[in-house]
């Protein structure tokens, strides 16, 4: 069976704005919807005197989706010919913020909805915000509800000049303006004649104009070092390092170096369940492997090929936290960072921004990260690990935080800084 490539998307934007409206329309105008779905609903609002609303289709379909066995309100479904969709909502949820902050789920691109008529709002910019903080890079604008202002250029033109001055303050490019009317699907699915002066995507075409993350497998290779075995051979010392691949693939005669020690040999085999000495091994796969020379490395080291692109390797790095601990993250403290199979004292050296997730207000002035909060930061490793930034890999780019035996934190490392960029 042919598998669906499928791709993440958030929606965010101040209430009322019409995310719930562009989110039905979506799903309507590319046939996602229940057989029937959008007709009940239209019919039960006539029924009951009622204007028509997609805020309503989407809670029929939740109702639905909430007798089944996975509920989870925030989600919806969409697929276009290219691939499948799941736009995920509420980013103002605490546990969006956690997932998105963790890694636990990623978006590849986020929507944001501005109101025509109404124009930017505090939360719009809060949002940007919050998109940048989550380092999703693919971001569109829908100015929505033109109908309220008859399709009138200067407007759309006068919130894109806005909005572009505040958001290259917080280091998004939005990839595109797009004007729409949600509610009567201008832009949307298909160009609309109401907008003449707009040659730009429609909001599906954009869509499908997003890149999308790379399989595991097609990235460079990345093992981290679980531990090393030690046995002898016709005499000779020799060690297997075991461990699982995170992405890429390996196999015999390739050339690896292990980061942070730069400690170089070549795989002589590849062991493992139902993998023979001289097969290649991919991601997910737990496996043991020789090397040609014999070279001495710690577990918590990662391999990786010395001919594809190699991961950075820093003591200092900017990163996005999600705190959970009962106690602040707090600086001049050490704590202990995991990432990958490395275990690593660590300090925060810096705050450079703070969310409150449960409000989100943003702080620039705080001195501590409390519980719930999201904080852009720079942390310091006594010393140097190897990770790769969030956005060339993910699972690399990961780590969480033990304060006294508790994991406390969750977080992405978006770059490493040199001392000499930061000083303090
Ligand atoms: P949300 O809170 O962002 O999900 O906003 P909704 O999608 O529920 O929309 C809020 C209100 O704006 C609803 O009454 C919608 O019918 C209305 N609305 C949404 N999009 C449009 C639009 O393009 N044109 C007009 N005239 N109204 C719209």
């Amino acid at each position: 069976m042919e598998t669906r490539e499928q791709m993440n998307i958030v929606i965010v934007g101040h209430v009322d704005h019409g995310k719930s409206t562009v989110i039905g329309r979506l799903l309507a105008d590319t046939d996602s919807l229940p057989e029937g779905k959008l007709e009940s609903v239209k019919e039960y609002c006539t029924k009951n005197s009622r204007p028509f609303e997609y805020a309503f289709l989407l809670d029929a379909l939740k109702d639905e989706q909430a007798q089944g066995i996975t509920i989870d309100t925030a989600r919806c479904f969409f697929k276009t010919r290219k691939r499948d969709y799941i736009i995920i909502d509420a980013p103002g949820h605490i546990e969006f913020l956690k997932n998105m902050v963790t890694g636990a789920s990623r978006a590849e691109a986020a929507l944001l909805v501005i109101d025509a008529k109404e124009g930017i709002k505090e939360n719009s910019k809060r949002h940007g915000h919050i998109v940048s903080m989550l380092g999703i890079r693919q971001v569109v604008v829908l100015v929505n509800k033109m109908d309220l202002v008859d399709f009138d250029r200067d407007v759309f033109n006068s919130i894109t000049a806005e909005f572009t001055e505040f958001i290259n303050k917080v280091n998004i490019k939005p990839v595109n303006f797009i004007p729409i009317s949600a509610f009567n699907g201008d832009n949307i699915a298909s160009k609309s004649p109401n907008t003449d002066w707009y040659d730009g995507p429609t909001v599906l075409s954009q869509l499908d104009g997003f890149v999308n993350k790379k399989e595991n497998q097609e990235l460079p290779l990345r093992m981290p070092a679980q531990d090393i075995y030690k046995f002898t051979e016709e005499g000779d010392d020799r060690r297997i390092v075991a461990g699982t691949i995170l992405s890429g693939t390996v196999r015999a005669g390739d050339e690896v170096v292990f980061l942070p020690s730069q400690k170089r040999s070549v795989i002589k085999s590849i062991e493992g369940f139902n993998i023979k000495p001289r097969d290649a091994a991919y991601a997910d796969q737990a496996i043991g492997v020789t090397l040609n020379t014999q070279i001495y490395i710690k577990p918590g080291e990662l391999m990786v090929k010395a001919n594809e692109k190699l991961p950075e390797v820093s003591s200092r790095f900017r990163v996005n936290i999600f705190w959970v601990g009962k106690a602040p993250l707090i600086k001049n403290k050490t704590y202990k960072l995991k990432i990958g199979t490395l275990r690593i004292a660590v300090k925060l050296v810096e705050i450079l921004s703070i969310i409150d997730a449960a409000e989100l207000n943003i702080d620039t002035f705080k001195d501590q990260v409390e519980r719930h909060d999201v904080a852009e930061c720079i942390l310091e490793t006594t010393k140097p690990i190897a990770f790769d930034p969030i956005s060339e890999i993910e699972l690399t780019g990961r780590f969480v935080i033990v304060d006294n035996y508790e994991i406390s934190g969750g977080g992405i490392i978006l770059e490493g800084v040199s001392d000499s960029d930061n000083t303090l």
